[in-house]
């Protein structure tokens, strides 16, 4: 559920959460469903790597200091994306997935698979249960420290897996990306 590392920097997030338009962006839970802007080619590289389809994951960017962005600082401390069932959460600073190029870049990569990871792990668990491990596991490590749970080490190895598979050197060079 909770990508638990610290960003390297506070990167720009998608521009449209933050236009002047939206005069309450992101509606009452504040999120913006940004799906769109993921290279749908990613998800679908990292999707034939796990063997998933996550052609129904929805991506959101978190509005800062929504309703949503509260209950997630709340529960999940300083995570920087949150996974539920199908839907990806990206908190501010996140991801910039403002273009296509940012999945040559290692950071953004890895958070994006390592959430899938997530929606993988949520499809193969009973929902009460993933709750119960959860609530153990927030007792156990702390939230702040919710990263050293087993399920995020494993989400960790398979989006490291990810980076070194052909399947994504493929993709790298589909998008021109620099050695
Ligand atoms: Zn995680």
């Amino acid at each position: 559920m909770v990508h638990g590392r610290q960003a390297p920097s506070e990167g720009p997030v998608g521009t449209s959460v933050t236009s002047p338009e939206h005069r309450r962006p992101g509606g009452l839970l504040g999120r913006v469903n940004v799906t769109a802007d993921i290279d749908p080619c990613l998800v679908e590289t990292i999707g034939c790597f796990f063997g998933e389809d996550f052609r129904d994951t929805r991506f959101f960017q978190v509005v800062p200091e929504g309703l949503l962005y509260r209950w997630l600082r709340l529960f999940c401390g300083n995570a920087l994306a949150v996974t539920w069932v199908r839907d990806v959460y990206i908190m501010p600073g996140g991801v910039d997935y403002s273009d296509y190029a940012e999945t040559c870049t290692p950071w953004h990569t890895d958070t994006i698979a390592h959430e899938l990871y997530h929606v993988a792990q949520f499809r193969r668990a009973r929902l009460v249960q993933w709750v119960l491990d959860w609530l153990r596991d927030l007792r156990k490590y702390g939230r702040d420290h919710m990263y050293e749970r087993p399920v995020e080490v494993e989400a960790e190895s398979a989006a490291a897996n990810f980076r070194a598979s052909p399947e994504y050197a493929w993709l790298r060079c589909e998008r021109g990306c620099e050695e």
